[in-house]
C-alpha cells in the first residue's frame, strides 16, 4: 500500500465537507436531517446565467481548451466589475480565473510559500486557510478573537503577530464563519500597521462581498499603499448562487498573476469554458437576483438570531454578512443526556446530528473550539424546524 505524502499528512480533512458528507449519508438512510452544515445558497443560479451557459454550449464555440488565466473577455468583465463595485483599477493581466476561490487561494499559497514562512490568520477563520498553508509547508499564526470582541482582530493584535518571517495576512470579510465585516476605519488601522512592514502581503478573501447586510463592502486593496501588496480573492459561488459552477478569481499585481498562471498551467489549465461564459453574463448582467437573495438572507438572519436567543446558553453576535450564525455553546460542556457527556463542540455537533437530526459544523476547524456554525442558507420552514429541534435537544442536556 502507498503511504501518503508528508505534505498531505499535515492536512486535516475539511470540517465543512466532512459534516456535509455525514448528513448526506444519514439522509440517504432515510433519517430526516436538516442540514445547516454546508455554506451554500439554497437558490438556483439566476435564469440569465443559465441561459448564457446554454447559449455558449449551442454555439459549439467553447468546446476547446480555454486560456490558462481565463477568456480575455471574462477577465475584462472582471476588471469592469472591480471598478464598478470596488473602485479598483485592474487590467486583464492582473486577473487569473480558477476552479473556485478555494483553488485561487491554493494557487497563491503554493506559488509563494516557502518552508517556514508564516501566514497570519485572524480567527475564527475559514477551515481551508490553515490546511492549505500547512500543505505548502507554511506556518499558520493564529490571532484569537471571541464573541466578546465581535470576532474582530485589533490593529495591536495584528502588529504583535508580525515577524520577519510573515509572508501573508489572510482573512475573509464578510467572514465565514462569524459574519463579521471589517469597516473602512478598521481596515485603515490595519493599513497603518502594515505600512510599517512592507514584506507582509494581504490575501483578501471577498467571496461574501454581496452578502453584506449593514453597509457597503470595502476592500483593503482600495487603500493606495496596499494595492500592490494585496491579492483580492473573489468568486461566483456565494453572491450569484453558483457554487457548483466552480469559478473563482484573483486580482493581483501582474507578477503574482503570472506566478499563479505558471502553476495553474501545470495543474488544471484554464477552468471550465461554459462556466466562464456564464460568469460573463453574471458579472455584466443585472444584479437584481443577487440583491433579492441578499434580502431573503437578511430576513432569515434576524429570524434565526431571534430563534437562537430562545435557547439557553447560546452566546452570539449578530452577523453583519455571509450566512452563518456562530454561537459560543461552551455553556453545554460537561452537560449530559442518556449517559453521553458533551466534552467539546465536536461532541455537541454530533449530539445535535444524532439526537436533533440537525447538521452543523463544530467550531474546531474554524479555530474556535467553543463555538458551532449554523448556515442559515436554508428555507424559512426548515430553519424554524431546525431551531425547534436544536432547542429540544439542548433542553435534554443537564
Ligand atoms: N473563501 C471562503 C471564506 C468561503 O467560505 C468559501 C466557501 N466556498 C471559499 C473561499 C471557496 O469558494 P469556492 O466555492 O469558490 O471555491
Ligand atoms: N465554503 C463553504 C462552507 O464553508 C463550502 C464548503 C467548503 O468549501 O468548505 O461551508
Amino acid at each position: 500500500m502507498l503511504s501518503t505524502s508528508i505534505a498531505l499528512n499535515r492536512v486535516t480533512e475539511s470540517a465543512t465537507l466532512k459534516m456535509a458528507t455525514l448528513s448526506r449519508e444519514l439522509a440517504a438512510k432515510g433519517v430526516n436531517i436538516i442540514s445547516l452544515s454546508l455554506g451554500e445558497p439554497d437558490f438556483s443560479s439566476p435564469d440569465h446565467i443559465h441561459q448564457a451557459a446554454i447559449d455558449a454550449i449551442k454555439t459549439g464555440k467553447f468546446d476547446s481548451y480555454s486560456p490558462v488565466t481565463g477568456y480575455l473577455d471574462l477577465r475584462q468583465a472582471i476588471c469592469t466589475k472591480l471598478l464598478r463595485d470596488n473602485n479598483l483599477e485592474y487590467k486583464p493581466e492582473n486577473i487569473v480565473v480558477s476552479t473556485g476561490a478555494k483553488h485561487s487561494l491554493f494557487n497563491i499559497f503554493s506559488a509563494f510559500i516557502n518552508p517556514g514562512d508564516e501566514v497570519i490568520i485572524p480567527g475564527p477563520f475559514w477551515v481551508s486557510y490553515p490546511e492549505q498553508i500547512k500543505y505548502c509547508d507554511g506556518i499558520p499564526v493564529y490571532i484569537k478573537t471571541t464573541v466578546a470582541d465581535n470576532f474582530k482582530m485589533s490593529a495591536a493584535q495584528l502588529e504583535a503577530a508580525i515577524t520577519p518571517k510573515t509572508k501573508f495576512l489572510v482573512y475573509s470579510s464578510p467572514c465565514n464563519p462569524t459574519g463579521a465585516v471589517y469597516t473602512k476605519d478598521e481596515l485603515a488601522a490595519f493599513v497603518a500597521v502594515l505600512e510599517k512592514y512592507p514584506h507582509v502581503h494581504v490575501v483578501s478573501d471577498e467571496i461574501y462581498e454581496f452578502l453584506n447586510y449593514e453597509g457597503k463592502h470595502v476592500s483593503i486593496a482600495e487603500f493606495p499603499s496596499m494595492k500592490d501588496r494585496t491579492i483580492v480573492v473573489n468568486g461566483q459561488a456565494k453572491g450569484f448562487a453558483m457554487t457548483g459552477w466552480r469559478i473563482g478569481y484573483i486580482a493581483a499585481p501582474a507578477y503574482i498573476a503570472k506566478a499563479c498562471e505558471k502553476l495553474q498551467g501545470q495543474v488544471t489549465s484554464g477552468t471550465n469554458s461554459v462556466a466562464q461564459r456564464a460568469t460573463i453574463a453574471a458579472l455584466t448582467g443585472s444584479l437584481e437576483p443577487t440583491y433579492k437573495m441578499r434580502e431573503a438572507f437578511k430576513i432569515r438572519r434576524k429570524m434565526v438570531y431571534d430563534l437562537m436567543l430562545e435557547i439557553p446558553g447560546f452566546k452570539c453576535t449578530m452577523p453583519e454578512g455571509a450566512f452563518y450564525l456562530f454561537p459560543d455553546i461552551s455553556y453545554y460542556f460537561g452537560k449530559s443526556y442518556n449517559g453521553q457527556t458533551i466534552e467539546n463542540a465536536e461532541d455537541f455537533a454530533m449530539y445535535l446530528l444524532n439526537e436533533g437530526h440537525v447538521a452543523a459544523v463544530s467550531g474546531d476547524g474554524f479555530g474556535a473550539p467553543e463555538c458551532i456554525r449554523f448556515s442559515y442558507a436554508a428555507s424559512e420552514a426548515n430553519l424554524v424546524e431546525a431551531f425547534t429541534r436544536i432547542k429540544n435537544a439542548c433542553a435534554k442536556l443537564v
